[in-house]
């Protein structure tokens, strides 16, 4: 599923500098689009995939160099739009920065699809994994919303055949 067309996507927001989507200053881009609905989603706006504005794929990495901030993709859920992201991504990776995907997927799910998610996520340095769940909710956990959710470094879990968990260092 892509919500993007001509090399543009749907954006509901981006914000410049933030540091709760992942370590340091981040440029975070919110997509467009997600159908995990989880009860009690922080951002239900960004369900609809035609929710918030088309934006070019040149304007965001112009953006995001001009800032020169790491990365992060959130949303919604980037993954439902993985074909259309690739060419970003890859960009961002190419440019040195770090980038880091939110996703309601588990990245057990990821691998087992296959295509076009699993080669988003391996070009993603940290993967958020996994819907949000209320009853599991934890206001003390870092850069996620429940303790389901896991910071999986994607370095570590490809060279070590299993799921490595990134353990932020400050
Ligand atoms: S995956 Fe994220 S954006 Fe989608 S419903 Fe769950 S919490 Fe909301």
């Amino acid at each position: 599923m892509s919500c993007i067309s001509d090399n543009r996507l749907r954006v509901c927001g981006i914000v410049d500098g933030t540091t709760v989507d992942g370590p340091g200053l981040r440029t975070s881009i919110y997509f467009a689009g997600c159908r995990h609905h989880c009860p009690g989603c922080h951002n239900p706006s960004t369900w609809d995939f035609n929710a918030g504005t088309e934006l070019s794929a040149e304007y965001l990495m112009e953006r995001i160099a001009d800032n020169g901030f790491a990365v992060t993709f959130t949303g919604g859920d980037p993954m439902y739009s993985a074909t259309a992201l690739l060419p970003l991504a890859k960009r961002i990776c190419n440019a040195g920065l770090s980038l880091w995907i939110y996703t309601g997927f588990t990245i057990e799910e990821i691998f087992s699809a296959g295509g076009d998610m699993a080669a988003l996520a391996d070009m993603a340095d940290v993967i958020v994994d996994g819907p949000f769940i209320e009853s599991l909710k934890d206001t003390r956990l870092l850069f996620r919303g429940s303790s389901n959710q896991r910071l999986v470094d994607m370095t570590a879990t490809k060279k070590n055949g299993h799921v490595v968990e990134y353990t932020p260092t400050f």
